[in-house]
């Protein structure tokens, strides 16, 4: 395992926050999204996205769209010189709809089915990786796999952050107002750590 990896929430914390991305035009980065993510490219970070879709589940919209979404999200990325490693997407949910869509997965977060799947296709370290995401959920998924975890304050964050961080079984590593200063922020600690110097002999 030789690679380090930002696990990267979608909604809320890529593209706005509309509740369901349930039409394509309803899709839009949220502001210096390129930026962070060009960054982390340029670092060696590989760039990962883990959502939850279970608008597929609940009917309100099919699993095609998702693609769409992606490829619209990736070529929005592209133009600003940056992209993704991979992307995985949860369309299930426990107990709305119907099979397959409706069942107890493994890969919807706080589950880390979706993470256990790209470390193994990225050869990722995840204990030496982050994640960053808008929901408290975000950060118990991190957690789950030793990662750090990144709240964002985009999205449902600062909500989240405001009335519910009491009820959170752990507590988010960093709170960063959107995701490039979420990036920024692990590229400090990052920079920290390189110049501690090695024990003596
Ligand atoms: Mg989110
Ligand atoms: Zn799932």
């Amino acid at each position: 395992m030789v690679n380090r990896a930002v696990f990267l929430d979608r909604d809320g914390t890529i593209n706005e926050e509309v509740g369901y991305v349930n039409h394509i035009e309803r899709f839009h980065l949220l502001p210096r999204v390129g930026q962070a993510i060009r960054l982390l490219n340029q670092h060696g970070w590989k760039a990962v996205v883990i959502t939850n879709q279970s608008g597929v589940a609940r009917g309100y919209f099919p699993e095609s769209l998702i693609h769409e979404i992606h490829k619209k999200m990736e070529g929005l990325l592209k133009k600003e010189g940056a992209h993704l490693d991979g992307i995985y997407y949860c369309p299930h949910h426990p107990d709305v709809g119907v099979p397959p869509y409706r069942q107890k997965c493994r890969c919807r977060k706080p589950a880390t089915g979706l993470i256990e799947e790209a470390v193994k296709k990225l050869d990722l370290d995840a204990s030496a990786s982050y994640s960053i995401g808008d929901r408290g959920m975000d950060i118990e998924f991190a957690h789950q796999v030793g990662a750090k975890a990144i709240l964002v304050l985009t999205g449902y964050g600062k909500g989240e952050w405001e009335y519910f961080r009491d009820r959170w079984k752990v507590k988010p590593d960093y709170v960063a107002e959107d995701l490039f200063g979420a990036v920024q922020w692990i590229l400090r600690q990052e920079s920290h750590k390189s110049k501690i110097p090695p024990p003596p002999l």
